[in-house]
């Protein structure tokens, strides 16, 4: 039978406070609001970083006649985002806007992203503890998404830029991209890849209706293994090498089978066309993955394709793929502390500027 006394401790161990008192409206909002989960490894506090974190913001959408959807996606919901990190033993959010704009002409394109920094940066100031924010970019304008790069950075403080996994059928490892991926590296900032499905009307948007939800389950990790190959076969990476570039949804299905984009240059070298400095799957170690994979085993073997220090946390969060990404991390077996470390937040910390 539960004490009087253990009863108290349990509640304000929850609550992260202590009462005095058989106070059960105490003990209720206790529960109501959780203590915040102080991720420990090694007897160590480590800080625990979500790069893979979504937001929307209205006004910015509004220009293109859009609503949010769904409204977890609204900073102004904060208390229940900060809620939800809170019980996830998430400290910091690196939010993005997943782009919606990429058709947008260039006067409206400039001015929605305008909007849009600017309100991810007023966020990240509200809460500069628990928030930093990817820029928003009008990629399909490369000149004017180098500029919107650049002043996001310099200007508002936000700590990379956020883009789609092509552009309009477009892939990113098109030359047209050049001069947006010439000043990422310039900057030194991080590039975070999340895909925007496989568009419409194409065969394969049309493959993928029906049960299942197959455009996002298949479709999206798909676009992201598109994406990244031909950033490496192109040779822009090659071209770019200081370039830091972050995978959503771990890479998607590159890192499962990376090594057939080794053995098909040597079955077929006739059909690698640009010359490579290294072998294709050696770029994945210089690219790093979020861990939203959905097994020990699958986060064991993202590390073993592409090591250790190149894997950072994510979440997806409103969307409810998962709560356990902490756990996730913690529990797979094979890592080392400093891994473990590395990966709830040191890495993602250091490529985004976000101080211990
Ligand atoms: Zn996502």
């Amino acid at each position: 039978m539960t004490t009087r006394r253990e009863f108290l401790e349990e509640a304000g161990a929850v609550a992260g406070v202590a009462f005095v008192g058989c106070n059960l409206v105490g003990a209720a909002a206790a529960q109501a609001q959780p203590r915040r989960r102080e991720v420990v490894v090694s007897g160590r506090r480590v800080k625990t970083v979500d790069v893979h974190a979504h937001c929307a913001v209205p006004d910015a959408m509004a220009l293109m006649g859009r609503k949010v959807e769904p409204p977890t996606l609204l900073m102004s919901q904060v208390s229940d985002r900060l809620r939800a990190m809170d019980e996830q033993g998430i400290d910091v959010e690196a939010l993005s806007i997943n782009p919606y704009w990429y058709k947008a002409e260039r006067d409206v394109a400039r001015q929605l992203i305008q909007v849009q920094n600017e309100k991810l940066a007023e966020v990240c100031a509200a809460n500069p503890e628990r928030f930093v924010a990817f820029a928003s970019v009008a990629l399909q304008h490369p000149d004017l998404a180098a500029e919107q790069l650049e002043e996001g950075v310099k200007k508002y403080g936000l700590r990379g830029a956020g883009v789609g996994g092509s552009v309009n059928g477009e892939e990113l490892a098109d030359p047209k991209f050049h001069p947006f991926w010439a000043k990422a590296e310039q900057l030194g900032v991080l590039v975070f890849i999340h895909p925007q499905g496989t568009g419409a009307p194409t065969e394969l948007a049309t493959r993928l209706k029906g049960s299942g939800g197959l455009a996002n389950v298949i479709g999206n990790p798909l676009e992201t293994t598109i994406a990244l190959s031909h950033l490496i076969f192109e040779g822009t990476l090659d071209q770019f090498p200081g370039l830091k570039i972050c995978a959503a949804h771990g890479g998607g299905y590159l890192p499962s089978y990376a090594a057939r984009s080794d053995a098909g240059c040597v079955t077929f070298p006739d059909r690698c066309t640009k010359p490579l400095k290294k072998k294709p799957t050696e770029y994945l170690r210089q690219l790093y993955f979020d861990s939203l994979v959905f097994t020990p085993e699958a986060l064991r073997h993202l590390v073993a394709e592409t090591g250790p220090n190149q894997i950072v946390m994510g979440t997806d969060y409103p969307f409810p793929w998962t709560k356990t990404a902490v756990d996730h991390i913690l529990g797979t077996p094979g890592l080392s502390d400093a891994e473990r470390v590395a990966m709830l937040g040191g890495t993602a910390a250091k490529l985004l500027g976000i101080k211990g």
